[in-house]
């Protein structure tokens, strides 16, 4: 049994479909024929924001950065395969939380582009 916890999010029905269409281009495609940059991004493991490698203390399902509080969906690349393309990438919940990292990730850019 998982240890992760969970909320109700309410988003508009056209987001939803969102979700759909991006998780159907994951199933067809599969893990292992996304693009070098994409799977560098799922593979990761550093917090977008301040760089710190994440812990997956919650029942190994994702990284949380416990300098910002940041999170993500911990997703194994290598030992993917299309078969398994849909427990790691088809759940609505992961996407979000995919969603919501690659954001930060701009965010941090931006923040390390301003420091330098
Ligand atoms: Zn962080």
């Amino acid at each position: 049994m998982s240890s992760a916890s969970y909320v109700t999010l309410k988003v508009p029905k056209d987001f939803e479909k969102s979700i759909d269409v991006v998780r159907n281009i994951f199933l067809r495609k599969g893990i292992e024929n996304m693009p070098p940059n994409l799977k560098k991004y799922l593979n990761s493991k550093h917090c977008p924001l301040c760089n710190k490698k994440m812990d997956n203390q919650k029942a190994k399902l994702i990284y949380r950065c416990h300098e910002c509080g940041i999170s993500k969906p911990v997703i194994d690349i290598d030992t993917s395969s299309i078969d398994d393309s849909l427990p790691l990438v088809g759940g609505k919940g992961t996407l979000v939380g995919l969603g919501i990292y690659a954001l930060a990730k701009v965010l941090g850019e931006i923040n390390n582009e301003r420091r330098t």
